[in-house]
Protein backbone atom coordinates (compact mmCIF):
# COMPACT_ATOMS: atom_id res chain seq x y z
CA UNK A 1 0.00 0.00 0.00
CA UNK A 2 3.03 2.30 0.54
CA UNK A 3 3.72 2.57 -2.95
CA UNK A 4 0.07 3.59 -4.12
CA UNK A 5 -0.84 7.30 -4.64
CA UNK A 6 -2.20 10.21 -2.21
CA UNK A 7 -6.06 9.42 -2.19
CA UNK A 8 -5.85 5.20 -2.76
CA UNK A 9 -3.55 5.18 0.78
CA UNK A 10 -6.04 7.95 2.19
CA UNK A 11 -9.37 5.59 1.58
CA UNK A 12 -7.82 2.19 1.83
CA UNK A 13 -5.53 2.63 5.12
CA UNK A 14 -8.60 1.62 7.25
CA UNK A 15 -8.62 -2.10 5.60
CA UNK A 16 -4.66 -2.50 6.32
CA UNK A 17 -4.10 -4.87 9.96
CA UNK A 18 -7.09 -6.64 10.47
CA UNK A 19 -10.30 -5.06 9.78
CA UNK A 20 -13.00 -6.12 12.05
CA UNK A 21 -15.30 -8.42 9.92
CA UNK A 22 -14.00 -6.80 6.89
CA UNK A 23 -15.61 -3.42 7.40
CA UNK A 24 -13.97 -0.44 5.04
CA UNK A 25 -14.57 2.46 8.03
CA UNK A 26 -12.21 1.31 11.28
CA UNK A 27 -15.00 1.14 13.98
CA UNK A 28 -15.39 3.97 16.47
CA UNK A 29 -14.07 2.20 19.57
CA UNK A 30 -15.53 3.64 22.77
CA UNK A 31 -14.06 1.68 25.38
CA UNK A 32 -11.36 3.42 27.66
CA UNK A 33 -10.45 0.12 29.12
CA UNK A 34 -8.44 -3.13 27.49
CA UNK A 35 -8.36 -6.99 29.32
CA UNK A 36 -5.91 -9.51 28.79
CA UNK A 37 -6.74 -12.95 29.95
CA UNK A 38 -2.62 -13.63 30.25
CA UNK A 39 -1.02 -10.90 33.03
CA UNK A 40 1.62 -11.08 31.27
CA UNK A 41 0.77 -9.64 28.22
CA UNK A 42 -0.48 -6.63 29.89
CA UNK A 43 3.02 -6.62 31.44
CA UNK A 44 5.01 -6.42 28.28
CA UNK A 45 2.74 -3.73 26.81
CA UNK A 46 3.45 -1.76 29.98
CA UNK A 47 6.98 -2.11 29.26
CA UNK A 48 6.95 -1.46 25.52
CA UNK A 49 8.02 -5.12 24.41
CA UNK A 50 5.06 -5.71 23.02
CA UNK A 51 2.10 -3.79 21.01
CA UNK A 52 -1.35 -3.75 22.33
CA UNK A 53 -3.78 -1.21 24.69
CA UNK A 54 -3.91 0.04 28.71
CA UNK A 55 -5.63 2.78 28.60
CA UNK A 56 -7.68 5.01 26.73
CA UNK A 57 -5.60 8.45 27.60
CA UNK A 58 -2.74 7.01 25.97
CA UNK A 59 -3.84 5.15 22.62
CA UNK A 60 -7.13 3.45 21.10
CA UNK A 61 -8.05 1.02 18.64
CA UNK A 62 -9.85 3.75 16.05
CA UNK A 63 -7.54 6.85 17.10
CA UNK A 64 -4.39 4.62 16.26
CA UNK A 65 -6.16 3.65 12.96
CA UNK A 66 -5.94 7.55 12.14
CA UNK A 67 -2.48 7.54 13.19
CA UNK A 68 -1.29 5.05 10.57
CA UNK A 69 -3.26 6.68 8.09
CA UNK A 70 -1.43 10.23 8.91
CA UNK A 71 2.01 8.36 9.03
CA UNK A 72 0.97 7.07 4.83
CA UNK A 73 0.21 10.52 4.41
CA UNK A 74 2.76 12.42 5.38
CA UNK A 75 5.34 9.48 4.50
CA UNK A 76 6.66 9.34 8.03
CA UNK A 77 7.55 6.20 10.20
CA UNK A 78 4.60 7.03 13.37
CA UNK A 79 2.34 9.54 14.52
CA UNK A 80 1.15 10.59 17.84
CA UNK A 81 -2.44 11.92 17.94
CA UNK A 82 -3.79 14.86 20.49
CA UNK A 83 -7.06 16.15 20.81
CA UNK A 84 -6.09 19.66 19.18
CA UNK A 85 -3.24 21.17 17.15
CA UNK A 86 -2.00 22.87 19.82
CA UNK A 87 -2.31 20.19 22.56
CA UNK A 88 0.29 18.27 19.87
CA UNK A 89 2.33 21.34 19.84
CA UNK A 90 2.58 21.99 23.64
CA UNK A 91 3.00 18.18 24.10
CA UNK A 92 5.99 18.36 21.91
CA UNK A 93 7.93 21.22 23.16
CA UNK A 94 7.03 20.30 27.08
CA UNK A 95 8.67 16.71 26.64
CA UNK A 96 11.52 17.46 24.44
CA UNK A 97 12.54 20.86 26.18
CA UNK A 98 13.80 21.94 29.28
CA UNK A 99 15.02 24.99 31.26
CA UNK A 100 18.04 26.32 30.16
CA UNK A 101 17.32 25.32 26.16
CA UNK A 102 17.14 27.50 23.53
CA UNK A 103 14.62 27.41 20.68
CA UNK A 104 14.74 29.48 17.24
CA UNK A 105 10.92 30.06 15.74
CA UNK A 106 9.33 32.04 13.21
CA UNK A 107 8.26 35.27 14.11
CA UNK A 108 5.15 34.48 11.73
CA UNK A 109 3.20 32.20 13.83
CA UNK A 110 -0.21 31.12 14.52
CA UNK A 111 -1.50 33.25 17.48
CA UNK A 112 -1.92 30.12 20.08
CA UNK A 113 1.53 29.31 19.27
CA UNK A 114 2.95 32.28 19.47
CA UNK A 115 0.92 32.77 23.05
CA UNK A 116 2.34 29.04 24.22
CA UNK A 117 6.21 30.54 23.33
CA UNK A 118 5.70 33.06 25.84
CA UNK A 119 5.05 30.22 28.36
CA UNK A 120 7.66 28.42 27.49
CA UNK A 121 9.77 31.67 28.20
CA UNK A 122 7.91 32.04 32.03
CA UNK A 123 9.18 28.24 32.11
CA UNK A 124 12.84 29.21 31.37
CA UNK A 125 12.96 27.91 27.92
CA UNK A 126 14.37 31.02 25.90
CA UNK A 127 13.05 31.47 22.38
CA UNK A 128 13.99 33.89 19.57
CA UNK A 129 11.81 34.94 16.95
CA UNK A 130 13.43 35.08 13.47
CA UNK A 131 12.36 36.02 10.10
CA UNK A 132 12.54 32.35 9.02
CA UNK A 133 12.09 33.47 5.00
CA UNK A 134 15.86 33.20 5.40
CA UNK A 135 17.62 30.89 6.38
CA UNK A 136 20.50 33.15 7.23
CA UNK A 137 17.74 34.86 9.45
CA UNK A 138 17.85 31.08 11.71
CA UNK A 139 21.20 30.44 11.67
CA UNK A 140 22.41 33.85 13.20
CA UNK A 141 20.30 33.34 15.98
CA UNK A 142 21.66 29.99 16.79
CA UNK A 143 23.58 29.29 20.27
CA UNK A 144 24.94 26.41 21.93
CA UNK A 145 21.76 25.54 23.78
CA UNK A 146 19.57 25.55 20.89
CA UNK A 147 17.84 22.33 20.43
CA UNK A 148 14.99 22.63 18.28
CA UNK A 149 13.97 25.36 15.09
CA UNK A 150 10.03 25.79 14.68
CA UNK A 151 8.62 26.99 11.50
CA UNK A 152 5.34 27.07 10.07
CA UNK A 153 4.99 26.12 6.31
CA UNK A 154 2.73 28.74 5.26
CA UNK A 155 2.57 31.32 7.87
CA UNK A 156 -0.83 32.92 8.63
CA UNK A 157 -2.17 35.65 8.33
CA UNK A 158 0.11 37.28 5.62
CA UNK A 159 1.10 34.16 4.11
CA UNK A 160 5.10 34.13 4.24
CA UNK A 161 6.85 31.04 2.80
CA UNK A 162 9.77 29.56 5.92
CA UNK A 163 13.05 28.94 3.86
CA UNK A 164 11.91 25.26 4.33
CA UNK A 165 14.15 23.23 2.64
CA UNK A 166 17.97 25.69 3.43
CA UNK A 167 16.45 25.65 7.58
CA UNK A 168 16.20 21.65 6.95
CA UNK A 169 19.66 21.43 5.46
CA UNK A 170 20.78 23.74 8.29
CA UNK A 171 19.05 21.61 11.32
CA UNK A 172 20.97 18.87 9.71
CA UNK A 173 24.45 19.93 9.38
CA UNK A 174 23.66 21.62 13.31
CA UNK A 175 21.99 18.37 14.94
CA UNK A 176 19.02 20.51 15.17
CA UNK A 177 15.46 19.28 15.53
CA UNK A 178 13.70 20.61 12.95
CA UNK A 179 9.57 21.29 13.84
CA UNK A 180 7.56 21.77 10.61
CA UNK A 181 4.18 22.72 11.32
CA UNK A 182 1.97 21.43 8.36
CA UNK A 183 -1.18 22.94 8.76
CA UNK A 184 -1.95 25.52 6.10
CA UNK A 185 -0.18 23.30 3.21
CA UNK A 186 -1.65 19.58 4.29
CA UNK A 187 0.68 16.32 2.94
CA UNK A 188 -0.81 17.11 -0.06
CA UNK A 189 0.61 20.14 -0.60
CA UNK A 190 3.79 19.68 1.10
CA UNK A 191 5.71 16.72 2.79
CA UNK A 192 7.91 18.37 5.33
CA UNK A 193 10.44 15.29 5.27
CA UNK A 194 10.94 15.95 1.56
CA UNK A 195 12.67 19.22 3.32
CA UNK A 196 14.81 17.44 6.12
CA UNK A 197 12.17 17.97 9.10
CA UNK A 198 12.17 15.73 12.10
CA UNK A 199 8.68 16.31 13.56
CA UNK A 200 5.70 17.45 11.32
CA UNK A 201 2.77 18.69 13.33
CA UNK A 202 -0.91 18.70 11.49
CA UNK A 203 -3.84 20.43 13.08
CA UNK A 204 -6.27 17.74 11.68
CA UNK A 205 -9.17 20.39 12.31
CA UNK A 206 -8.56 22.23 9.32
CA UNK A 207 -7.71 20.69 5.99
CA UNK A 208 -7.58 16.82 6.91
CA UNK A 209 -10.58 17.07 8.93
CA UNK A 210 -11.80 19.57 6.36
CA UNK A 211 -15.85 19.91 7.45
CA UNK A 212 -15.66 21.78 10.33
CA UNK A 213 -16.84 19.28 13.03
CA UNK A 214 -13.85 17.42 15.01
CA UNK A 215 -11.00 18.83 16.60
CA UNK A 216 -7.64 17.34 16.88
CA UNK A 217 -3.55 17.23 15.98
CA UNK A 218 -0.91 14.89 15.65
CA UNK A 219 2.58 14.59 15.75
CA UNK A 220 4.35 12.57 12.74
CA UNK A 221 8.31 11.46 13.10
CA UNK A 222 9.97 11.34 9.49
CA UNK A 223 13.04 9.22 10.98
CA UNK A 224 15.53 12.43 9.99
CA UNK A 225 16.81 13.02 13.40
CA UNK A 226 19.16 10.90 15.27
CA UNK A 227 17.58 11.05 19.04
CA UNK A 228 20.56 8.74 20.04
CA UNK A 229 22.64 11.94 20.15
CA UNK A 230 19.56 14.23 21.91
CA UNK A 231 20.40 14.89 25.83
CA UNK A 232 17.16 14.69 26.94
CA UNK A 233 15.77 11.49 25.99
CA UNK A 234 14.71 9.25 29.41
CA UNK A 235 16.51 5.74 30.13
CA UNK A 236 13.30 4.34 29.70
CA UNK A 237 12.23 5.69 26.22
CA UNK A 238 15.44 4.25 24.63
CA UNK A 239 13.98 1.49 22.60
CA UNK A 240 15.85 -0.68 20.05
CA UNK A 241 15.00 1.83 17.14
CA UNK A 242 16.56 5.09 18.34
CA UNK A 243 14.75 7.09 15.46
CA UNK A 244 11.39 6.32 17.61
CA UNK A 245 12.68 7.76 20.90
CA UNK A 246 11.67 11.39 20.19
CA UNK A 247 7.82 10.12 19.65
CA UNK A 248 7.80 7.91 22.39
CA UNK A 249 8.77 10.47 25.22
CA UNK A 250 6.06 12.65 23.26
CA UNK A 251 3.74 9.72 23.70
CA UNK A 252 4.69 9.60 27.14
CA UNK A 253 5.46 12.99 28.96
CA UNK A 254 3.41 14.95 26.56
CA UNK A 255 0.14 12.98 25.78
CA UNK A 256 0.16 10.76 28.69
CA UNK A 257 1.20 13.29 31.35
CA UNK A 258 -1.03 15.97 29.97
CA UNK A 259 -3.75 13.61 29.03
CA UNK A 260 -5.34 15.90 25.08
CA UNK A 261 -6.33 12.91 24.02
CA UNK A 262 -8.24 12.59 20.70
CA UNK A 263 -11.62 10.89 21.12
CA UNK A 264 -12.38 8.16 18.89
CA UNK A 265 -15.49 9.70 17.68
CA UNK A 266 -13.74 12.75 16.16
CA UNK A 267 -10.98 10.14 15.08
CA UNK A 268 -13.48 8.78 12.77
CA UNK A 269 -14.93 12.17 11.68
CA UNK A 270 -11.10 13.48 10.81
CA UNK A 271 -10.20 10.02 9.37
CA UNK A 272 -13.96 10.60 6.65
CA UNK A 273 -12.59 13.90 6.26
CA UNK A 274 -9.19 13.14 5.40
CA UNK A 275 -10.63 10.54 2.58
CA UNK A 276 -11.29 13.32 0.12
CA UNK A 277 -8.40 16.29 1.86
CA UNK A 278 -6.63 15.89 -2.38
CA UNK A 279 -10.00 16.49 -3.85
CA UNK A 280 -11.00 19.40 -1.24
CA UNK A 281 -7.74 21.10 -0.97
CA UNK A 282 -7.10 21.34 -5.36
CA UNK A 283 -10.79 22.87 -5.57
CA UNK A 284 -9.66 25.15 -2.69
CA UNK A 285 -6.45 25.92 -3.53
CA UNK A 286 -8.43 26.89 -7.52
CA UNK A 287 -10.66 28.80 -6.04
CA UNK A 288 -8.18 30.98 -4.01
CA UNK A 289 -5.68 31.70 -7.33
CA UNK A 290 -9.17 32.81 -8.93
CA UNK A 291 -10.24 35.16 -5.93
CA UNK A 292 -7.02 36.35 -5.29
CA UNK A 293 -6.29 37.85 -8.90
CA UNK A 294 -9.65 39.44 -8.87
CA UNK A 295 -9.09 41.26 -5.67
CA UNK A 296 -5.74 42.05 -6.88
CA UNK A 297 -7.28 43.90 -9.53
CA UNK A 298 -9.95 45.53 -7.61
CA UNK A 299 -9.44 49.21 -7.10
CA UNK A 300 -11.00 49.22 -3.32
CA UNK A 301 -8.06 46.52 -2.23
CA UNK A 302 -4.99 47.96 -1.47
CA UNK A 303 -2.92 44.91 -1.00
CA UNK A 304 -3.41 40.79 -1.63
CA UNK A 305 -0.91 38.13 -0.02
CA UNK A 306 -1.39 34.98 -0.83
CA UNK A 307 1.40 33.02 -2.41
CA UNK A 308 0.40 31.83 -6.04
CA UNK A 309 0.57 36.30 -6.73
CA UNK A 310 3.87 36.41 -8.90
CA UNK A 311 3.66 40.15 -7.20
CA UNK A 312 4.37 37.51 -3.56
CA UNK A 313 8.05 37.44 -2.11
CA UNK A 314 8.19 34.03 -2.11
CA UNK A 315 5.73 33.10 -5.44
CA UNK A 316 8.77 30.98 -6.45
CA UNK A 317 9.77 29.33 -3.70
CA UNK A 318 5.89 28.04 -3.01
CA UNK A 319 5.90 27.29 -6.69
CA UNK A 320 9.16 25.09 -6.71
CA UNK A 321 8.13 23.42 -2.65
CA UNK A 322 4.38 22.83 -2.92
CA UNK A 323 2.07 21.59 -5.54
CA UNK A 324 -0.42 24.20 -5.31
CA UNK A 325 -0.18 27.35 -3.27
CA UNK A 326 -2.72 26.95 -0.74
CA UNK A 327 -6.42 28.18 0.35
CA UNK A 328 -5.29 30.81 2.61
CA UNK A 329 -5.15 34.71 1.53
CA UNK A 330 -5.22 38.04 3.35
CA UNK A 331 -6.29 41.39 1.85
CA UNK A 332 -6.09 45.07 3.07
CA UNK A 333 -8.51 47.15 1.83
CA UNK A 334 -8.14 50.32 0.13
CA UNK A 335 -8.34 53.73 2.65
CA UNK A 336 -11.55 54.64 3.47
CA UNK A 337 -13.38 50.97 2.92
CA UNK A 338 -14.45 49.59 6.04
CA UNK A 339 -13.39 45.60 7.09
CA UNK A 340 -16.31 45.80 8.76
CA UNK A 341 -18.66 46.79 6.32
CA UNK A 342 -16.65 44.28 3.75
CA UNK A 343 -17.27 40.94 6.16
CA UNK A 344 -20.84 41.65 6.21
CA UNK A 345 -21.60 42.77 2.97
CA UNK A 346 -20.39 39.41 1.92
CA UNK A 347 -23.38 36.38 1.66
CA UNK A 348 -21.71 33.41 0.87
CA UNK A 349 -18.45 34.04 3.09
CA UNK A 350 -19.03 32.79 6.59
CA UNK A 351 -17.52 35.43 9.00
CA UNK A 352 -15.73 32.58 11.36
CA UNK A 353 -12.27 32.32 13.18
CA UNK A 354 -11.77 29.21 11.77
CA UNK A 355 -9.94 28.24 8.28
CA UNK A 356 -9.68 25.15 6.23
CA UNK A 357 -12.69 24.41 5.94
CA UNK A 358 -15.20 23.55 3.17
CA UNK A 359 -16.52 26.97 3.19
CA UNK A 360 -14.63 30.26 2.59
CA UNK A 361 -14.41 31.90 5.75
CA UNK A 362 -13.00 35.99 6.71
CA UNK A 363 -12.14 37.41 9.94
CA UNK A 364 -10.73 41.13 10.37
CA UNK A 365 -7.71 40.13 11.67
CA UNK A 366 -5.77 42.59 14.08
CA UNK A 367 -9.53 42.89 16.18
CA UNK A 368 -10.20 39.31 16.91
CA UNK A 369 -7.41 36.27 16.77
CA UNK A 370 -4.52 38.80 16.92
CA UNK A 371 -6.05 41.33 19.57
CA UNK A 372 -4.30 39.74 22.46
CA UNK A 373 -0.55 40.24 20.99
CA UNK A 374 -0.67 43.90 20.81
CA UNK A 375 -0.29 46.26 17.90
CA UNK A 376 3.62 46.09 18.40
CA UNK A 377 3.82 42.36 17.94
CA UNK A 378 0.70 42.82 15.25
CA UNK A 379 3.38 45.50 13.12
CA UNK A 380 5.93 42.95 13.51
CA UNK A 381 3.48 40.30 11.83
CA UNK A 382 3.21 42.74 9.31
CA UNK A 383 -0.51 43.07 10.09
CA UNK A 384 -2.53 45.88 9.55
CA UNK A 385 -5.53 47.25 10.97
CA UNK A 386 -7.51 46.86 7.82
CA UNK A 387 -6.29 43.34 7.33
CA UNK A 388 -8.88 40.50 6.55
CA UNK A 389 -8.21 36.85 6.79
CA UNK A 390 -9.84 34.93 4.05
CA UNK A 391 -10.08 30.92 4.06
CA UNK A 392 -10.91 29.93 0.93
CA UNK A 393 -13.40 26.73 0.45
CA UNK A 394 -14.92 24.84 -2.12
CA UNK A 395 -18.26 26.46 -3.26
CA UNK A 396 -18.25 27.17 -7.24
CA UNK A 397 -15.95 29.42 -8.10
CA UNK A 398 -18.32 31.57 -9.96
CA UNK A 399 -20.70 32.18 -7.17
CA UNK A 400 -17.24 32.98 -4.68
CA UNK A 401 -16.34 35.75 -7.31
CA UNK A 402 -19.49 37.38 -7.54
CA UNK A 403 -20.04 37.43 -3.85
CA UNK A 404 -16.71 39.60 -3.61
CA UNK A 405 -17.52 41.47 -6.80
CA UNK A 406 -20.91 42.48 -4.89
CA UNK A 407 -19.59 42.86 -1.57
CA UNK A 408 -16.96 45.20 -2.79
CA UNK A 409 -19.14 47.17 -5.32
C1 LIG B 1 -5.30 25.92 13.83
C2 LIG B 1 -3.84 25.82 13.85
C3 LIG B 1 -3.19 25.23 14.93
C4 LIG B 1 -3.93 24.71 16.14
O1 LIG B 1 -4.81 23.69 15.84
P1 LIG B 1 -6.10 23.38 16.76
O2 LIG B 1 -6.52 22.04 16.26
O3 LIG B 1 -7.10 24.45 16.50
O4 LIG B 1 -5.63 23.36 18.16
C5 LIG B 1 -1.81 25.14 14.90
N1 LIG B 1 -1.10 25.62 13.86
C6 LIG B 1 -1.69 26.19 12.81
C7 LIG B 1 -0.85 26.69 11.68
C8 LIG B 1 -3.08 26.31 12.76
O5 LIG B 1 -3.67 26.90 11.72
Amino acid sequence: MSKKHFTSKALHADRLGKPEHGVLHKPVHNSIAFGYEDARELADIFQGKKSGYAYGRQSNPTVEALASKITGLESGLATVMFSTGMAAIGSTFISLLRQGDHVVSSTFLFGNTNSLFQTLQNLGIDVTFVDATQVSNVEKALKPNTRAVFVETIANPVTQVADLEAIGSLCSARNLVYIVDNTMTSPWLFQPVSAGASLIINSLSKYIGGHGNALGGAVTETGNFDWSTYPHIYENYKGPDPRLWGLVQIRKKGLRDFGASLAPESAHHLSVGSDTLELRITRACHNAQAIAEFCQAHPKVAKVFYPGLSSHPQFDRAATLFRLPGAIMSIELAEGVDCFDFLNKLELVVTSSNLGDNRTLGIPVAHTIYWEMGPERRASMGVADSLVRLSIGIEDTEDLLADFNQALA
